[in-house]
């Protein structure tokens, strides 16, 4: 037994040794990805449940990265975080995501709605608000078609910057989402405190709604809430007909998931406009 210690000793010793290197490797490149090219911003796009139609897309940063291959933001965004290159990498984000969104306002709807995700660092600097005037103004994109997806994570640190921000971004029209909503433990009270316009339901509680009741119930209950607080509900993960109509039926305001269309690069997108343009 004394072996087996030693032995489960020098596996987590390996396993650190090995993420740790892992981790190196990855923030070492991601330093030189946005000067290298390496960074894409794709589009999902999310229609209205009823007409099933495109209303907008949701920007999602893609790193093909010479070395590493293929890396997924689930990996590489915590990374920026921690290491302050959110800030560069979001601002990336948001030129290429008003860039896309511009022209498809004037070609196919002026309406047409960008959301973009913010993590808690790049929400907590204190250019943040005027980075995004400028990029709005430059673009010449109406603030009320934008929508800032945050997580409860992005509240959490409860930083006065955070309050001053969220108002700011209100004053000017652009729109507030609560993403994962359903999987912290504060959502409630900060659906209560900060000024929302979205509630964006998480894609773990649409996944089983067809099969466990317990699941459809809390779906439907998020949804009565979402709007009984004049909010607009989106349901994130749709992937069948089945959870499509269930949403239809509950009233669910809008759906995102691999059944309309997985995340695409900007001209694949443009392809999907084209063809709903054509119908
Ligand atoms: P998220 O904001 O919750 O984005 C939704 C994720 O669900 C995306 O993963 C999307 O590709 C995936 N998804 C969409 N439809 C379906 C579906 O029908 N089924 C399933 N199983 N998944 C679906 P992705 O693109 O890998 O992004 C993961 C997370 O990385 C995002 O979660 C977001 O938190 C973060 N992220 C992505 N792009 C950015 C960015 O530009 N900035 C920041 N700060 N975070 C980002
Ligand atoms: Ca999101
Ligand atoms: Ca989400
Ligand atoms: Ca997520």
């Amino acid at each position: 037994s004394k072996d087996r210690g030693r032995n489960t000793y020098n596996f987590y010793t390996h396993q650190m040794n090995h993420d740790m290197n892992r981790r190196l490797r990855v923030e070492e490149q991601l330093r030189s990805a946005l000067k290298r090219k390496e960074l894409e911003v794709y589009f999902q796009p999310f229609v209205d449940i009823r007409s099933r139609k495109i209303i907008g897309a949701e920007a999602l940063l893609r790193w093909n990265s010479d070395l590493l291959g293929q890396v997924t933001p689930d990996e590489f965004i915590p990374i920026a975080e921690q290491t302050g290159l959110i800030v560069s990498i979001g601002q990336f984000v948001i030129e290429n995501a008003f860039t896309a969104a511009k022209k498809w306002q004037l070609e196919f709807n002026p309406h047409f709605k960008i959301a973009i995700n913010v993590s808690p660092k790049q929400f907590r600097e204190n250019t943040f608000v005027d980075m995004l005037k400028i990029q709005l103004d430059i673009h010449q994109i109406n603030a009320t078609s934008v929508e800032l997806e945050i997580t409860e994570g992005v509240l959490l640190s409860g930083d006065p910057i955070i309050d001053s921000n969220l108002s700011w971004i209100n004053d000017i029209g652009v729109s507030i989402s609560m993403d994962d909503f359903g999987t912290g433990y504060s959502s409630l009270s900060y659906l209560r405190s900060y000024p929302f316009n979205t509630l964006k339901v998480d894609k773990s509680f649409i996944h089983d709604i067809t099969v466990d009741p317990g699941d459809l119930e809390l779906v439907g209950a998020a949804i009565a809430m979402g709007h009984g607080l004049n909010l607009t509900v989106v349901a994130e993960g749709v992937e069948t007909e089945e959870q499509y109509h269930l949403l239809n039926a509950l009233k669910c305001d809008y759906g995102q998931g691999y059944l309309f269309s997985k995340p695409l690069p900007r001209a694949a997108f443009e392809e999907l406009l084209k063809t709903q343009a054509k119908n």
